[in-house]
């Protein structure tokens, strides 16, 4: 069981915080960004250094986001099923969680979605017969009785059920927003929320899954949104509720539409749960959905800014003067900058090592550098990754003394 509690209110604004019945004694606070997985492992990192890594102050902050599509490859059913009886021998506690004894995840709570925020336009497609997505070893099918089957086997503290993911092409012209003329929903869209209703019951049956995220699809208009959940005998099941289709939304309609997604859920008896994003990283982005009352994010852009040999230097506080979001190593610059790559940040990165090392890493193409970058303690104290939860946190604080819209507002204005 999730419960999700809101701590101090600002407006739409809020920080709270969701306990799992499983990890009694911990609390997660919101807003929070999940943790990035590619097939079950955080990107470069073992759950070992990872969990060393991590400051005491931010074990609060850690959920782990695991792919569906990546979990049904690899353990998939049978590594799992025999691992049970491996753990069913040895009459091991772990017999309760066996996905997370399996990728040593024990300490985090694990949320199993079926989108992956990096490929947020071709993760999960559909066709009439079933969904489908794409893994390493090529494009895989599911249906909503082996998806069952391995939730139950795999028992994430959190689940997104079986949807139809695949309409964020057409979902932002076909919207009726507030104020404009009623516009008729595409083929595409009904067929969209169709499947979706179906797989949504289907794959919400699972025994002992109470914590189902809500999948608003398409853009479900309120009418026909207020209609599924009444008709649903599962609607007590669900713990939180996933605005997944803004992907690749141009940034002035995301806006408003997100709005009106948020007032649609809240008209309904979703209305006191946590609201979760997928694929909407970017700090500007991050602040935005915030600022309209997102509790929960994923997210790979700390990875992919250390891919272009970047280090993130962002405000973590109210700044007036005008700072560069990032900073780019390769930079000749920095040839003899003996400075770490952010002053007074306590990652195991900026402690141990010079702008200039690292930038002579990065020109002689060392591996070691986008490691250093990209994750924490020698492979793990990602600078990037730290600053990026530190960021959440910075977020956090300022809701709670009330600076919020100062941050915010001088954040976007003074970045650059
Ligand atoms: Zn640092």
């Amino acid at each position: 069981m999730a419960t999700f509690e809101t701590d101090k209110e600002q407006g739409t604004t809020r920080v709270g915080k969701l306990t799992f019945q499983s990890l009694p004694g911990q609390s997660y606070q919101t807003p929070l960004y999940t943790i990035y997985t590619s097939r079950g492992c955080i990107p470069n990192l073992t759950p070992d250094n990872f969990k060393n890594a991590i400051k005491t102050d931010d074990q609060s902050s850690c959920i782990i986001n695991l792919n569906f599509w990546d979990l049904n490859e690899n353990p998939g059913e049978k590594v799992l099923t025999s691992y049970e009886e491996h753990l069913k021998q040895k009459k091991s506690d772990d017999i309760q969680r066996p996905l997370h004894s399996l990728l040593n995840l024990k300490d985090y709570p694990v949320i199993v979605n079926i989108r992956d925020p990096q490929f947020a336009q071709q993760t999960c497609q559909a066709n009439d017969k079933c969904p489908y997505g794409d893994t390493e070893m090529g494009r895989r099918k599911t249906n909503p009785e082996s998806f069952n089957k391995l939730m139950q086997q795999m028992k994430p503290e959190l689940l997104v059920p079986l949807h139809d993911a695949s309409v964020h092409d057409v979902v932002h012209v076909s919207i009726d927003l507030p104020g404009k003329e009623e516009q008729r929903p595409s083929k595409k869209i009904l067929k969209c929320v169709e499947r979706s209703k179906k797989w949504i019951s289907q794959t919400s049956t699972v025994p002992n899954a109470s914590n189902l995220l809500f999948p608003l699809v398409a853009q479900t208009r309120p009418e026909s949104l207020k209609q599924f959940l009444d008709q649903s005998e599962l609607k007590e099941s669900y713990r939180g509720v996933l605005l997944g289709d803004f992907g690749i939304m141009p940034p002035n309609k995301r806006s408003a539409l997100l709005k009106a997604c948020i007032q649609e859920v809240k008209a309904t008896k979703l209305s006191k749960l946590p609201l979760f994003i997928s694929g909407q990283d970017h700090p500007y982005d991050v602040l935005e959905c915030v600022q309209q009352g997102v509790d929960v994010f994923d997210g790979v852009y700390p990875f992919k800014v250390a891919e272009f040999g970047m280090a993130s230097i962002y405000p973590l506080q109210i700044q007036q003067n005008q700072t560069e979001m990032k900073m780019n190593l390769r930079d000749v610059k920095f040839v003899r900058d003996v400075k770490p790559v952010l002053e007074g940040c306590g990652c195991f990165t900026c402690k141990s090592h010079t702008r200039a090392y690292i930038h002579h890493l990065l020109n002689a193409h060392e591996m070691l550098a986008e490691v250093l970058l990209t994750i924490l303690f020698l492979m793990v104290h990602s600078h990037n990754v730290q600053h990026y939860m530190r960021f959440f946190e910075a977020i956090r604080k300022s809701i709670s003394s009330g600076t919020f819209e100062e941050y915010k507002n001088t954040f976007i204005k003074n970045t650059i």
